[in-house]
């Protein structure tokens, strides 16, 4: 057996098992043994039958002395059982499991957990977990005995026929297989220096623990494997990837910069010039760079942008700008056109539906499959790169270039706080955008309640008759659109038709439309032949409409409160006041509360920082597509964790940085490292 065993070649899994745990994210030996408890059902509480006391959690261990079904009048069975230990007696009932008596037999030792109850002067147990014990010899059984009862008991995420009792048995009778063929692979310096269980304690603590001291002792071990592996994977790509790969050396002369920057209708914002700053001081290494541009919606990543492809292409490289979606490579495509042409660039478009090569060619992921360029690419710019997934990522930069690596910028409206990206993009350099062009308003933001929603149409049709434009946002949140929110948002579109005047023309616009027909609607919209648009979140990061004045939002609460921010941004952008109208079905204290804040709240970082506290980084950073699916356990906001973590990645590979004497690690990365860069 290895880690990477099949668990369909497990004893009592097969073929049945090994699919259902298929839906839990279970493939291999390894993947079973990090399915971890997410809580324990304190049974720890071993008491003798005379001492219990009604209403608490607790166990006793006792021989059963009889046991029988009843059948009651309507056909269900009743097991009853009475199970004795020194001090007393003790009644127990189960319901609907006949099957019981075949196992549980008069003589059984047993221990049984579960809450107790009196009745008359009985003490009664009703539907306990049991185990029997199969040594009647010592009255307490010793740890090695029980496993459901009479402990800590560990209940793990379940699915549909793998029950948490199942689990348990599966990693019991695995994990000391599992530990024979994985040695611990963090030095022993290291778990000293810090004070970390070594990998044997920590696992077989966090699924068995004997009490909550060992389960806290077992997480901080095993999330600091998580941070420290993740850590030293990406500081040693980032060290591999510099030590092996050249990049070009970029530079333009002042003058045909100036002219560049002087074509712009506005004056780039001092943040935007000390971004450009970084962004070409890294061109001027032949090291390749690698940065992330992070910048509130509207904050002007994409003039910066703009400035960096510049630099390449005037130094007879092309450029790739990838988008998550067609719509937002068009846009690109289209502002990038307006800022660079006159400069003598041609910039194409390159999706599933448009294949235009360019000096500069902005296209979605059909870059990453079907794009061959023309000449060298000295930069590739990835558009908000965390819904782009770290495989394609990874590809989109490996595959380019043989000879020349190209520059690698990737731009974000996501407020990533520095601690988070210190986790999750390690090899990451930073620039943030924290300054707003000039003159940009405040987006009136409003929670309405829903006896208010005529009004809200009212209000709606009072923009569009003095000649605004509208989006309204039908509440789907999934990233790919199924055939399920396309027929929500086609009905959604039929019921609003109802609600406005004739003059007023609607739109619809999702993601399973042919790219063709989304051009022309957002054409329309555009030219304000539409004037409400009713759409799913894929006008997220695409359309700029200065027009439109109005976002209103259903079902708001299914959004992270960066996300409407992002979504917020669609309008605003022109010089008429702008408004968000927040509708949400539920009346949770919390969730209005928590959308309140986008009332108060305009900036993106303070939001995402909201979000953080309250619904935690998983959410609010939309991390299970980004790749980070193999965090399991560590809190990637635990800061000292974290540095430690780095501080020992790094220490590690200027020591060692093939780990020649770490086999273990080496292997534990390489099988962590095909999880890592999976699509997702
Ligand atoms: P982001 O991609 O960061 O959300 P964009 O690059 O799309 O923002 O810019 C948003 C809008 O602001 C665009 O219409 C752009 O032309 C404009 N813009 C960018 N920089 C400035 C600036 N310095 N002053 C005024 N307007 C700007
Ligand atoms: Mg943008």
């Amino acid at each position: 057996m290895n880690p990477l065993t099949s668990v369909e070649n497990l004893p009592g899994v097969g073929k049945y098992y090994s699919y259902k745990l298929k839906k839990l994210g279970i493939e291999t030996v390894e993947d079973l043994i990090y399915h971890f408890p997410f809580r324990y059902e304190d049974f720890s509480k071993l008491e003798t039958i005379q001492d219990v006391t009604p209403g608490e959690k607790i166990s006793i261990v006792g021989n059963v002395w009889q046991i029988k079904n009843i059948r009651t009048r309507f056909g269900k069975f009743i097991t009853t059982a009475t199970v004795a230990d020194e001090s007393g007696t003790c009644e127990v009932i189960w319901f609907n499991q006949p099957y019981l008596t075949k196992t549980i037999k008069a003589g059984t030792p047993i221990s049984l957990s579960g809450k107790a109850e009196i009745e008359g002067q009985h003490l009664k147990l009703i539907s306990p977990s049991f185990e029997i014990l199969h040594s009647s010899k010592s009255p307490i059984p010793t740890d090695s005995e029980t496993l459901h009862t009479g402990r800590l008991v560990p209940i793990y995420p379940e699915t549909e026929g793998v029950s948490s009792k199942w689990l348990r048995a599966r990693i019991k009778s695995l994990l000391p297989l599992y530990l024979d063929a994985q040695k611990d692979f963090v030095p022993e310096q290291i778990t000293k220096r810090h004070q970390l269980e070594d990998l044997e304690t920590a696992l077989s603590q966090i699924h068995f623990p004997k009490s909550y001291e060992d389960v806290e002792k077992a997480r901080k071990r095993l999330s600091f494997d998580e941070l420290f592996q993740l850590q030293f994977m990406s500081i040693k790509r980032r060290r591999d990837w510099q030590q092996m790969r050249k990049s070009p050396q970029l530079a333009v002369d002042r003058t045909q910069l100036k002219a560049l920057i002087d074509s712009l209708p506005f004056k780039l914002t001092t943040a935007q010039e000390k971004a450009v700053e970084q962004i070409t001081n890294d061109f001027k290494r032949t090291i390749p760079s690698n940065r992330l541009l992070e910048g509130d919606v509207g904050s002007g990543k994409t003039v910066v942008a703009a400035i960096a492809a510049f630099f390449a292409l005037s130094n007879d490289f092309d450029v790739l700008f990838a988008a998550p979606t067609e719509i937002l490579a068009f846009q690109h495509q289209r502002t990038l056109e307006e800022i660079l042409s006159p400069h003598g660039v041609t910039v194409g478009i390159w999706t599933g539906s448009r294949k235009v090569k360019g000096q500069l060619t902005c296209g979605t992921h059909a870059l990453l499959t079907t794009f061959k360029p023309n000449r060298q690419v000295g930069l590739v710019i990835v558009d908000e790169q965390h819904r782009f997934g770290v495989a394609q990522r990874a590809k989109l930069f490996l595959d380019q270039s043989k000879k020349v690596t190209p520059h690698l910028l990737t731009m974000t409206a996501t407020p990533i706080p520095r601690t988070l990206s210190l986790t999750l993009y390690g090899d990451l350099d930073l620039t943030i955008l924290d300054e707003m062009p000039k003159g940009r308003q405040k987006i009136s933001t409003f929670v309405v309640p829903n006896f208010k929603r005529a009004d809200a149409y009212k209000f709606i049709e009072k923009q569009v008759k003095e000649g605004r434009q509208v989006f309204i946002l039908t509440p789907f949140v999934e990233p790919s659109e199924t055939m399920e929110t396309v027929k929500a948002a086609t009905e959604e579109f039929k019921k609003l038709k109802t609600k406005f005047s004739k003059g007023i023309k609607l739109g619809l616009l999702h993601g399973r439309l042919k790219s063709k027909e989304k051009e022309e609607i957002i054409n329309k919209f555009k030219k304000n032949k539409i004037h409400v648009l009713v759409t799913t979140p894929v006008v997220e990061v695409g359309i700029d409409v200065p027009n439109a004045n109005v976002m209103m939002i259903e079902s708001a609460e299914r959004f992270g409160l960066a996300q409407l921010h992002q979504l917020r941004g669609r309008v605003g952008r022109g010089e008429h006041k702008s408004y968000c109208l927040l509708f949400t079905p539920s009346k949770g204290e919390n969730s209005v509360k928590r959308l309140k804040s986008m009332e108060k709240v305009h900036a993106g970082f303070e939001l995402a920082e909201i979000d953080l506290n309250m619904r935690g980084p998983g959410e609010t950073f939309g991390l299970k597509q980004s790749g980070f699916t193999s965090l399991k356990i560590a809190d990637i906001t635990d800061r000292e964790m974290i540095v430690i973590a780095q501080t020992e990645a790094k220490k590690l590979i200027e020591e060692d940085p093939d780990l020649k004497n770490n086999k273990a690690f080496t292997e534990k990365l390489k099988r962590i490292e095909n999880e890592y860069v999976q699509p997702n």
